[in-house]
C-alpha cells in the first residue's frame, strides 16, 4: 500500500465524510438561525455525494493509507438509509475502525439498524444535562429526552459510546460538573472541546473559550483524575481516568494546546470537496473528478498529490492569523 505523507511528515490516516449538510437543530456555534434559515442555500440533493460516489472515495482513500472514517454532517441520521452506507464502508479493505457523529436525536429509531449493519461507534454531541439550557442551546427547542434515551439504547447495544461538549464560557460552563457527574455514574466517556472559531458566523472569539486547564481545574474540585497515555500516534483527545474506576474524560484542545504538529485528518463535504484542515478555505472537486469517469488509479494520484502538498497547520497559527479569513462552516466541512 502507497502510504504518503504531507510536507510536515504527516501521514494521511483519517477520513471524515459529511453526508449532509442539514441539520435539525440550530446550534449557535455551528449553525446559527439568523443564517441558516429557511432562505438559506443548502445543497440541492443532486450536489450531494451518493454512497456509490462515497464509498469509491473511501476505497480510494484506503488505498492510500486511511484507516478511519467518520461519518458526520449536518446531522448524518437525517440522511435515509445510514446503515446501507455503512454496510459498504465496512466491507472496504484496509479500513479497521468506522465512527459516526451524531447529535442523537434519531438514535432511538436508528441505533438498532445502524448496531446490525455493523457500525460499532457513536460520537454524540450534548452540550448540557438542564434540559432548560440545551433547548435554548440547539435552537430549536427540542428536549435531550430523545438524546438521553437514544444513548442509553445504544449503549445496550453495545455501541462504544463518547460524548462531546463544547464548552463556551458564560453559556454551559455551568454544565461540567453536572455532565461529569451523570456520564461517569453511567461509564460512558465525556470528552470536554474547547469552542473554536469554524466557520464565519459563530461569534467566535479568545473570552468565550474555556481552556483544557480551567475545565479541568474545575473537575479536581470534584473528582480525583489520572492521565493516560496516548493510544496512538495522532490522539485527538487527551484523556484522564476518574481514580479508581475505569471511566475515562477526554479534552480536545484545539484551541488552548493545538495538535497541528500530528494531524492525519481529511474530510471531504457532502458535495465531494476534499478539504485537508477544518479551517480550509478551499476544497478540491473530487465529485467532479468521480463523474468525469476518471479512472480510480488517476483519482488516487490526484488525491495523493493534494495530501503530498498539505502544508495546513491552523490551530497553531492561530493567534498569529488575522481571523478574518473567510472560512467553510462546520456543518458543510463535518466535525
Ligand atoms: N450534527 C452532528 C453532531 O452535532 O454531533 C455532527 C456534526 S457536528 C458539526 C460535529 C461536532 O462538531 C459536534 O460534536 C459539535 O459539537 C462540534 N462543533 C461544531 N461547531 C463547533 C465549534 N465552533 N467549536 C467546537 N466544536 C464544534
Ligand atoms: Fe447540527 Fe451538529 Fe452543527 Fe449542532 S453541531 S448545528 S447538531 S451539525
Ligand atoms: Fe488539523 Fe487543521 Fe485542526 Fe491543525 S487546525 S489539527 S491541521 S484540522
Amino acid at each position: 500500500m502507497n502510504q504518503i505523507q504531507d510536507i510536515y511528515q504527516r501521514p494521511l490516516r483519517d477520513l471524515r465524510i459529511s453526508v449532509t449538510d442539514q441539520c435539525n437543530f440550530r446550534c449557535k456555534y455551528c449553525m446559527p438561525a439568523e443564517i441558516f434559515g429557511s432562505d438559506y442555500p443548502f445543497l440541492k440533493k443532486e450536489e450531494i455525494l451518493t454512497f456509490n460516489e462515497i464509498e469509491r472515495l473511501a476505497k480510494a482513500f484506503a488505498g492510500i493509507g486511511v484507516k478511519k472514517l467518520r461519518i458526520t454532517g449536518g446531522e448524518p441520521l437525517l440522511r435515509p438509509d445510514m446503515p446501507k452506507l455503512i454496510e459498504k464502508l465496512i466491507k472496504i479493505n484496509g479500513i479497521e475502525d468506522i465512527g459516526l457523529t451524531t447529535n442523537g436525536v434519531f438514535l432511538m429509531k436508528q441505533s438498532e439498524a445502524l448496531y446490525h449493519a455493523g457500525l460499532r461507534r457513536l460520537n454524540i454531541s450534548l452540550d448540557s444535562i438542564d434540559d432548560t439550557l440545551f433547548q435554548k442551546m440547539n435552537g430549536r427547542g427540542i428536549s435531550h429526552r430523545s438524546v438521553l434515551k437514544g444513548i442509553d439504547k445504544a449503549k445496550d447495544l453495545g455501541f462504544s459510546i463518547k460524548i462531546n461538549m463544547v464548552v463556551q464560557k458564560g453559556i454551559n460552563d455551568s454544565q461540567i460538573l453536572p455532565m461529569a457527574n451523570y456520564f461517569k455514574e453511567r461509564g460512558i466517556t465525556l470528552r470536554f472541546i474547547e469552542f473554536m472559531d469554524v466557520g464565519n458566523h459563530n461569534g467566535w472569539n479568545w473570552e468565550k473559550v474555556v481552556s483544557m486547564n480551567n475545565i479541568l481545574e474545575s473537575l479536581r474540585t470534584q473528582f480525583e483524575l489520572e492521565p493516560l497515555e496516548e493510544n496512538y500516534y495522532g490522539e485527538v483527545a487527551k484523556r484522564y481516568q476518574y481514580k479508581g474506576t475505569s471511566t475515562e474524560i477526554g479534552f480536545i484542545s484545539s484551541v488552548s494546546e493545538s495538535f497541528c504538529s500530528s494531524c492525519t485528518r481529511a474530510r471531504i463535504s457532502a458535495d465531494g470537496n476534499l478539504y485537508t484542515c477544518l479551517f480550509a478555505s478551499k476544497g478540491f472537486n473530487l465529485k467532479k473528478l468521480l463523474k468525469s469517469n476518471l479512472m480510480d488509479e488517476s483519482l488516487l494520484k490526484e488525491v495523493s498529490d493534494i495530501w503530498r502538498s498539505r502544508d495546513d497547520r491552523y490551530s497553531d497559527l492561530r493567534k498569529e492569523r488575522a481571523s478574518e479569513k473567510r472560512k467553510i462552516e462546520m456543518s458543510f466541512i463535518g466535525g
